[in-house]
């Protein structure tokens, strides 16, 4: 794999700004290698130049330094180069070395000069020089050549070079370093006081005060300030770092030090900062964690995001790959392990979503999307992706799935009731015609006996077809194949007319049943005109049939939030409490199966189903041996829409 170079997020090169500038094709030009390195982690980043004199390909992914030394660097020089850069690492100063290297793939000896000249920020980064010097024969003008380079390099790069001597007060700056501050290179070095006046005037006091505390024998003073440049005007910062030389006895000598102008890596930096700040705010946000894992650290890093997405307290380091694995769902562990070898051995985005059992027991889903980066020798170098948590949307999606299947499995129930009904009712009617005609006939009449047997057939056979139509009907009505017309009815009318279809029966049972209605309001619902006598024929045939003799039956209407509710109440046996909530299942009797009332248990279902289709409910209160009231709650008329007037104009509601 060919990544470029890490993003900037893991730390990146400061170097990288140059790598990428135009100033880098010129100092490539001029043959020379630009490097840097991390000296915490030994992680380095090469600009191609350098990839080039290591026989590497373009862009590939420099070795650590632990990794160069190992493959590139000759034996012989090791050691010598080892003691350079630990004398370097602990005095800061100019680091200089001349070793040789073996190229990959050719495996062709080369001999390079490295020079480190300068580190930045605090975080221990070394930034370099290299120039392949293989050409012994002119070996001297190369190495003229080099310095040449080094300092056209140092120019195109912006880094100058000072001292001072002891006590001095007049230093002595290379070129480039009068450039940076806007001088001629030429001019002469000015005096420690005279620099103050370039410096802008928020930052004066900081310098004066490095400039003239004495830095500590093996000490590095350090510091960045902003400079109006001499020439132009224009502000720029600068990063300073300088050491003091101590001779055997402790007195300080002279003072070195390096100048690099860094407005544009201090900008660049401070804007990479701000935009990781503004990303990791929308992914805390959104619920999104990020995680990082260096393969060649082994340094690993979660957001706080993703240690609470998984359970973890949020400042808890992040949990190792076997700890991790250890923690997902049993079920998905071999399917997580084979995602990641899959996701190792090339480069396969990582995209899966697993179960992950917090400690707490709780099993969350979650979703990991990630990429894994690897060298050009197939290694791992870098794993890093998100996750967030997906358990509600794999809830929701468990829920439809159920839903989905209770729908199809009741669809599929009535179906078949309403085939059944229908495939029952042909040879019902049959039999209950021929039962008729066996009745009738004059020319064969039938004995006492057979006449009074032939009425149990036919009281059975009415009993049947009843049922029948009335499970048509519930599952025509449940799969909304009988749609509602509703329409503003009159309720008055709607109400008397029942009444008198069920006035026979009321008086054979001696109940008597009234309309309390006539006057009350509302005058109207908005219900279908069949389905409403079908519902209150319902509730008045219970009322006679569940009552005593000498009993009654009442009908009322009244108004309530912005709804009309019809009333039923009668005197009768009532219903135990606890048979109430068994009232509107089909089949359900509540306890009566036994009490010689004739019924199917149907008719409640229906009422239910009906007066639920017409936007309306039905509510019911009883008390067992005193009588029961049933309630309608029906839509109102709509006032608008062309509609007829209502007698009664209502109140605004
Ligand atoms: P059915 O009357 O055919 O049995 P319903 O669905 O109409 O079926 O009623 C279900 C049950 O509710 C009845 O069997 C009866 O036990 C009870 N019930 C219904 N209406 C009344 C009422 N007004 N008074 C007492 N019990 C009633």
């Amino acid at each position: 794999m060919s990544e470029p170079s890490p993003p900037a997020s893991s730390g990146a090169p400061a170097a990288q700004a140059l790598f990428d500038s135009p100033l880098a094709h010129a100092v490539a030009a001029a043959g020379v290698g630009l490097w840097e390195v991390d000296l915490e982690t030994g992680r380095e980043w090469w600009n191609d130049t350098t990839l080039a004199m290591y026989g590497l390909p373009a862009g590939s992914v420099a070795p650590t330094r632990a990794e160069w030394r190992e493959r590139f660097v000759h034996p012989d020089d090791l050691a010598r180069l080892r003691a350079t850069a630990e004398e370097f690492e602990r005095t800061g100063g100019a680091y200089a070395a001349e070793y040789r290297i073996r190229r990959a793939g050719s495996g062709e000896v080369r001999w390079l000069v490295s020079r480190s000249a300068f580190t930045l920020g605090q975080r221990g980064r070394v930034l370099g020089v290299t120039l392949d010097v293989t050409d012994r024969h002119s070996a001297e003008r190369r190495a003229r050549q080099a310095e040449a380079q080094l300092g056209h390099a140092a120019r195109q790069v912006g880094f100058g070079f000072g001292l001072r001597e002891p006590g001095g007060e007049r230093g002595e700056w290379s070129p480039e370093l009068k450039q940076l501050w806007g001088l001629a290179p030429d001019a002469p070095t000015p005096q420690r006081d005279e620099i103050f006046a370039f410096i802008v005037p928020g930052d004066r006091e900081r310098v004066r005060q490095r400039l003239y505390t004495p830095i500590e024998p093996g000490g590095l003073s350090e510091y960045s300030f902003d400079v109006l440049r001499v020439d132009d005007g224009q502000r720029r910062t600068l990063t300073t770092r300088a050491y003091t030389e101590y001779d055997d006895e402790g007195r300080p000598g002279r003072t070195f030090f390096a100048v690099i102008d860094t407005t544009e890596l201090l900008a660049r930096e401070r804007e990479i900062a701000e935009l990781l700040d503004v990303q990791q705010m929308a992914a805390e946000a959104a619920g999104i964690g990020t995680w990082d894992r260096d393969a060649l650290t082994g340094v690993d890093r979660w957001s706080p995001e993703c240690a609470r997405i998984l359970g973890e307290p949020e400042d808890a380091p992040p949990l190792s790959r076997e700890a991790y694995l250890a923690l997902v769902h049993d079920d998905d562990r071999a399917h997580v392990r084979s995602v990641w070898a899959r996701a190792d051995g090339g480069d396969v985005p990582l995209d899966f979503e697993f179960r992950f059992v917090r400690r707490d027991g709780q099993v969350r889903w979650v979703r990991s999307r990630g990429r894994v980066e690897l060298d050009a020798s197939g290694r791992v170098v870098r794993r890093r992706g998100v996750i967030f948590d997906i358990t509600e949307r794999r809830q929701a999606e468990a829920e439809r799935h159920a839903r989905e299947l209770a729908e199809r499995s009741n669809a599929a129930k009535t179906e078949f009731l309403s085939r059944m009904s229908h495939e029952l009712r042909t040879p019902l009617n049959a039999v209950l015609g021929f039962a008729q005609l066996m009745t009738l006939d004059s020319a064969d009449p039938l004995s006492p006996r057979q006449r009074e047997r032939l009425g149990h057939v036919q009281t059975a056979g009415w009993h049947l077809l009843a049922l029948v139509n009335d499970v048509l009907d519930l599952a025509r009505i449940e799969a909304r194949k009988a749609p509602m017309q509703p329409e503003a009815v009159a309720l008055s009318a709607a109400v008397t007319e029942c009444i008198a279809m069920i006035a026979p029966k009321a008086g054979e049972a001696g109940v008597a049943v009234h309309w309390e209605g006539p006057a009350l309001e509302p005058h109207e619902v908005w219900a279908d005109p069949t389905r409403l006598r079908q519902l209150l024929l319902n509730l008045l045939s219970n009322g006679v049939k569940y009552n005593r003799r000498g009993g009654w039956v009442r009908v009322g209407a009244q108004r309530r939030d912005g709804m009309a509710v019809v009333s039923v109440r009668d005197s009768g046996l009532g219903i135990a409490a606890a048979r109430v909530d068994q009232l509107f299942q089909p089949f359900s009797r509540a306890g009566r199966e036994a009490s010689g009332i004739e019924g199917t248990g149907l008719g409640l279902a229906l009422v239910k189903l009906l007066v639920e289709q017409m936007g309306g409910a039905v509510e019911v209160d009883s008390t067992e041996g005193a009588g029961s009231e049933f309630r309608l709650v029906l839509p109102l008329p709509p006032g608008l829409g062309g509609l007829p007037v209502p007698v009664t104009p209502w109140p605004l509601e």
